[in-house]
């Protein structure tokens, strides 16, 4: 799935650091309400001016935005945006602020598409056992030619093996893209746990977390937000396809790490090999719902080879990076922690994968 763009749209962001450093009152805050896109996998945005400075996002009132909801129709609607989670901007930084909503009907159901609503549901459900999930976001630089970045034109890099966490102009392509994104994501207040170059050359990976309940679908999505917002100043984009390149190259995945208080507490390890025999049971239901395209896009990236199970085995073990969940050797030897589902794609739905883990693991 490789993007074919032609962007002109380049502008000098020397001229632009004028107007951004302008002198701003405190009675002029410009939030910039963000939502998952209703028919895609990115995200849309738009900027209100409030007249005082909000601390949190209730203070912040709903809004709305236009839709097409019935193609059939064609009938646009108005639907409502209900803020969740304020951070700081850093794009125009100041008191200005990006918040996060989801989204809903005038009638104040959630819209289809609004999957964090029944996360946030089944939260509440689970909210005794602390449900904590760290969540690995991997994902592949394109070129303004959709072209992976850094890549020769006409041709392929040399094979994987230097590139993982490698070092130097041969082997990391993007870094400015990956360090502005670590710093910004830090400056917003997102819950960023880390980054490393990853095993296939233009391709990264970012760490969310460990956050408990829905927040962990916040945290990624804003995060997603900042790269996708960022690629506008670096003139590249980035794709979030699962196997981008396909042959001899890594996927991008989505792994999503998941403990319970009980299995972070002494001999937890019991509840983490309990959790991991009801997930063998629903393998093939986990794996429909864990990319946006019913398993589709998965059947390209979980191959039982780069990294990856087979799409149609469940099998777990520690250490083991061909495992559709691995105990890492840390929690083996300790016997408390946490277990990593290697599964969910890099387009993942992470309120959807999130949501499912506690089903299956704590309410089954
Ligand atoms: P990997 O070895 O698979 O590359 P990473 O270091 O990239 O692992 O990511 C580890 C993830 O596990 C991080 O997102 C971190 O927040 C998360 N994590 C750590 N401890 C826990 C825990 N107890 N419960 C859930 N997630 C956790
Ligand atoms: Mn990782
Ligand atoms: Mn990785
Ligand atoms: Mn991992």
């Amino acid at each position: 799935m490789t993007q074919m763009i032609s962007c002109q749209s380049e502008t000098d962001k020397t001229v632009l650091t004028h107007y951004m450093s302008l002198p701003q009152d405190k009675d002029a805050v410009m939030v910039e309400y963000i939502w998952v896109d209703i028919d895609g996998d990115g995200l849309r945005s738009k900027c209100q001016i409030l007249d005082f400075i909000p601390k949190m996002a209730s203070d912040c009132p709903q809004w709305n935005f236009g839709a097409i909801t019935d193609f059939s129709t064609m009938r646009i609607e108005d639907l409502h945006l209900y803020p969740n989670r304020l951070f700081n901007d850093p794009f125009r930084r100041g008191n200005n602020k990006l918040l996060l909503c989801d989204v809903y009907h005038a009638d104040g159901k959630p819209v289809r598409q609004n999957t964090r609503y029944s996360c946030a549901q089944t939260m509440k459900l689970v909210k005794d056992s602390h449900p904590w999930f760290g969540i690995e976001q991997e994902y592949l630089i394109l070129d303004a030619n959709g072209r992976p970045f850094g890549w020769p034109k006409n041709g392929f890099p040399r094979p994987q093996g230097p590139y993982h966490c490698g070092v130097g102009y041969n082997k990391a392509f993007g870094r400015d893209i990956v360090e502005a994104h670590l710093k910004a994501c830090i400056y917003a207040g997102v819950k960023i746990c880390g980054g490393n170059a990853e095993a296939l050359p233009a391709q990264w990976e970012f760490q969310i977390g460990p956050c408990e309940g829905v927040e962990a679908g916040d945290q990624l999505w804003i995060a997603r937000y900042i790269l996708f917002r960022l690629t506008e100043d670096f003139h590249v984009t980035i794709t979030l396809d699962p196997k981008p390149i396909p042959g001899d190259w890594n996927g991008s995945g989505g792994h999503t790490n998941f403990s319970t208080a009980a299995m972070r507490e002494e001999g937890g390890l019991k509840f983490i090999e309990e959790a991991i025999e009801k997930l063998r049971k629903k393998h093939d239901e986990h794996i429909v719902l864990y990319d946006p395209n019913e398993g589709k896009d998965n059947a390209r990236r979980l191959i039982g080879s780069h990294e990856t199970s087979n799409i149609k085995d469940f099998c777990a073990g520690v250490e083991n990076r061909l495992a559709s969940v691995r105990i890492p050797r840390q929690v083996a030897n300790e016997k408390k922690g946490y277990f990593e589902d290697r599964r969910p794609s890099s387009n993942c739905d992470p309120y959807i994968v999130c949501e499912l883990l506690c089903k299956t693991c704590i309410l089954d």
